[in-house]
């Protein structure tokens, strides 16, 4: 499938519905084929910009889908209609694609009791699943023994929770040595999953305002947003007056 893409402040942003991307993956998951997902929004942006090697991770991906409103309103700034395809709900459709196509699924990342209760609750939803390989993301010195172990498990779907960058510097250590897997880094995914952080209301999904309903209940991520989210659509409104006078410029040649 060729890749349909948009820029936003310099990455490319599949375009394509939530349907699309699950196919899209699970293509290459039942040819075997490995894939690193990124589940873009702007505060992962704004860090980018301060951190190189980070930002070269991030273009390297082979699937880039918007996580969030803000990356929503910069596609539309530039006259692209895109649904936000939360990392969260994604990751939880691919381990469903894993448990139907029969493969093997690792995760990693969040506190002990966390994965623990993540996991008996995956185990529990999703009968048949097979979880070949789970550690917590509280590891310094057993790094490369975790990655030696997750390798030898062979998983096809990789999900790493560890919170961006720490979760995409990780799976770039793992990805060369496990080039038919299927990377994505999840954030605070397994907190909800195993019932520690809820979920906003679907009313509040439906408008894009997860992150409202989440920063209500966890003020300290107020920080987070004000220091990135302002900039963000300052950059993306200039990127989209840029584009628009480009093809502007373009249609009249
Ligand atoms: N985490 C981890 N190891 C670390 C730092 C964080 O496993 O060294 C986990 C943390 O317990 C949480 C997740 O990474 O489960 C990050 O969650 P956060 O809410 O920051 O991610 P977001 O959803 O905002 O991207």
């Amino acid at each position: 499938m060729e890749r349909k893409t948009q820029q936003v402040l310099g990455y490319d942003v599949d375009l394509m519905s939530f349907n699309e991307a699950i196919s899209f993956v699970e293509t290459n998951m039942s040819e075997n084929k490995g894939l690193y997902i990124v589940t873009i929004n702007p505060e992962i942006i704004e860090y980018s910009n301060k951190n190189k090697e980070f930002k070269a991770l991030l273009k390297s991906a082979n699937l880039t889908v918007p996580d969030g409103v803000g990356i929503k309103i910069a596609l539309k700034l530039k006259g692209t209609k895109q649904e936000t395809i939360p990392g969260v709900d994604l990751a939880y459709s691919l381990l469903k694609s894993a448990t139907n196509l029969k493969k093997p699924v690792a995760l990693i990342g969040a506190k002990e009791e966390v994965i623990q209760k993540a996991k008996s609750t995956i185990k529990n939803e999703l009968n048949g699943i097979n979880i070949c390989y789970s550690h917590n993301g509280y590891f310094n010195n057993e790094e490369n023994e975790i990655i030696t172990e997750l390798i030898s498990s062979n998983p096809s779907l990789v999900l790493v929770a560890l919170g961006a960058p720490k979760q995409d510097l990780f799976i770039e250590k793992c990805r060369k040595q496990l080039p038919n897997s299927i990377f994505i880094g999840i954030g605070g995914s397994f907190d909800v999953w195993a019932g520690y952080v809820e979920r906003a209301p679907k009313f509040y999904q439906k408008l894009g305002l997860e992150w409202l309903y989440r920063t209500i209940k966890q003020p300290e991520r107020l920080k987070r947003i004000y220091k990135t989210l302002p900039l963000f659509l300052f950059k993306a409104i200039i990127d989209a007056i840029k584009y628009r006078w480009n093809m502007c410029l373009k249609g009249r040649k």
